[in-house]
């Protein structure tokens, strides 16, 4: 029988160094802070981190309340559709869930297993199917390649009481991570929905909205998300968030889809569907 093809090959070069560095950082200034507060420090991060724990859980049971989960019977067309990008990339244990939403948002969080992926309902009236594949299949990059828990603990390092001066560092540095987890989870949704032009335009649609069903509506909202790197204003609030701005997103497809590494990987995933 032939075996299931596994992969994290497609993380994205920097995300592991920046990781260390903003560890390292971390670490450094638990260290220094542990020695001036009398070894106070590391039991507030500790302490930090089962905070975050148990916001988790508790957003967790609120969204149980909220939400459907994704199943054959109540969903089978997307409950078919997520299976194909689970069989492609192999994230490990994941239940997937659809909550009420007029927002085009998709997240995913959990520190054990299974995984929640939430998809917002708005996305299934706006994206086709690849755009839809491309969506989960960037959540559950995030599953795979771990960023779900150690979101929470760089967090947990990031929220170490110190100077504001040194905090603002780490956010940043945390925020710089943030973003390249971005860059590895979107070859992640490439991967899964093995469309470089779908990829793109379930991108652009997140800034279109429901215009984005008409081409010219796709247009406009492209021709704004290419806007955005020409300004220092945009280079400046790309630094203050947690994702890349979307034409930076864009060209990185682009430039993974034309390589020979993508063109191997894919035909490796593809594989795993048959
Ligand atoms: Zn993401």
């Amino acid at each position: 029988m032939r075996g299931v093809f596994d992969t994290d090959e497609y993380r994205y070069p920097q995300e592991q160094v920046v990781l260390a560095l903003t560890l390292l950082a971390g670490l450094a200034v638990l260290v220094v802070t542990a020695a001036v507060t009398f070894c106070i420090s590391p039991v507030f991060v500790l302490l930090f981190i089962l905070l975050a724990y148990l916001a988790t859980r508790s957003h967790h049971q609120a969204l149980m309340r909220a939400a459907y989960p994704v199943t054959p019977q109540s969903a089978p067309g997307l409950a078919q559709l997520a299976e194909q990008c689970v069989a492609r990339l192999q994230p490990g244990p994941v239940q997937m869930y659809v909550v009420r939403s007029e927002r085009l948002n998709a997240y995913t969080f959990g520190l054990e297993n299974p995984k929640v992926v939430v998809l917002y309902s708005a996305l299934l009236e706006l994206m086709d199917a690849d755009e839809l594949r491309f969506i989960i299949g960037h959540e559950l990059g995030h599953v795979r390649l771990g960023h779900t828990w150690l979101n929470s603990l760089v967090g947990g390092l990031a929220g170490i009481p110190s100077s504001s001066v040194v905090n603002a560092i780490l956010t940043m540095a945390l925020l710089w991570w943030n973003r390249m987890c971005e860059f590895s989870a979107d070859r992640a949704g490439l991967l899964a929905c093995g469309r470089p032009e779908k990829a793109i335009t379930a991108l652009v649609k997140l800034v279109a909205g429901p215009a984005g069903r008409t081409r010219a509506g796709l247009e406009m909202a492209y021709r704004q998300i290419d806007a955005e790197d020409d300004t220092w204003m945009g280079s400046l609030g790309e630094a203050l968030s947690s994702h890349p701005m979307l034409i930076r997103r864009i060209n990185e497809l682009r430039r993974y889809a034309a390589s020979p590494q993508y063109q191997r990987l894919q035909a490796l995933v593809d594989q795993n569907l048959a």
